[in-house]
């Protein structure tokens, strides 16, 4: 669509044993018995997209910096996540383009990780949001139905139960602004969405945590933390296949080496 921009904003690096991203990307064998483990360095990011009659629309709101304390005990004792630049948040980012989270119109949340919608309360009371039904549904369900928060995964349940001002519920693929299209791709969680975006020079495919890396993408490595492996595999088919179509770009969840080689805001893709 012409006039349409898209914008990289940064919040900051999460750090984990490799082999919670992808499956088995370092194994031990008869020849080699004890390899050395591999930490991944992995950037949380967002796009924000400027959209002529929408306004500004978030796909993903980031990590926020509490994030060390919030997430649940399991998944914090092997993870962590760093602001490594002063300029690593929401804030600071936005304010590049003169921006205060009260001019975001809309937010598209891929889904309700921890790592993804960790700035909600920014947002709660102005912008409307947009996710997948079938994400509503699993991390409503995953926070409402136990007391112990252990069992909550990457939900935190402030977050997911934020009161946010309005909620769009987002059944199959479709057009919510001209030039952006859902995706729904779940496997990663049950109600895992991308956005397909129509620019002027090239077409985005924003996957998210659909496709984490290339090491998925071009290398056919299986996602280590995967609720269903099966789905999370045909969502990467129907990814390629759209991105197939019209040479799309597609811009992977947690990939380090791809996020560096990006336009940063307040540079942009149009
Ligand atoms: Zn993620």
């Amino acid at each position: 669509m012409e006039g349409m921009k898209v914008y990289v904003i940064d919040t900051g690096r999460l750090h984990n044993d490799m082999n919670l991203t992808f499956a088995q990307a370092v194994q031990a064998t008869r020849d080699n018995p004890n390899p050395d483990i591999k930490w991944l360095h992995q950037p949380t990011y967002c796009a924000l997209i400027q959209h002529p009659d929408a306004g500004w629309i978030l796909f993903d709101i980031g990590t926020n910096p509490d994030v060390n304390e919030q997430v649940t005990p399991g998944i914090g004792a092997g993870w962590y996540h760093t602001i490594d630049e002063e300029d690593q948040t929401m804030v600071a980012q936005l304010a590049k383009l003169g921006l205060k989270p009260e001019d975001i119109n809309y937010v598209v949340m891929s889904h309700m990780h921890i790592d993804h919608i960790g700035n909600v309360e920014l947002f709660k009371d102005t912008a409307e949001f947009f996710v997948s039904r079938a994400e509503a549904q699993h991390a409503f369900c995953a926070v409402k139905g136990s007391l112990d928060p252990a069992t909550y995964g990457f939900y935190y349940k402030p977050h997911v139960l934020a009161d946010v001002k309005k909620y769009h519920y987002v059944e199959e693929d479709e057009e919510i602004f001209e030039g952006i299209e859902t995706i729904l791709i779940p496997g990663h969680t049950p109600g895992m969405m991308g956005l397909y975006l129509h620019l002027e020079d090239q077409d985005i495919i924003l996957a998210s945590d659909g496709c984490f890396g290339s090491l998925i993408w071009d290398d056919g490595k299986l996602p280590g933390s995967c609720g269903d492996t099966g789905s999370f595999v045909k969502s990467v088919k129907k990814l390629k296949k759209l991105q197939k179509k019209n040479n799309a770009m597609v811009w992977f969840g947690h990939d380090l080496e791809q996020f560096n080689n990006f336009k940063k805001i307040p540079e942009y893709y149009k």
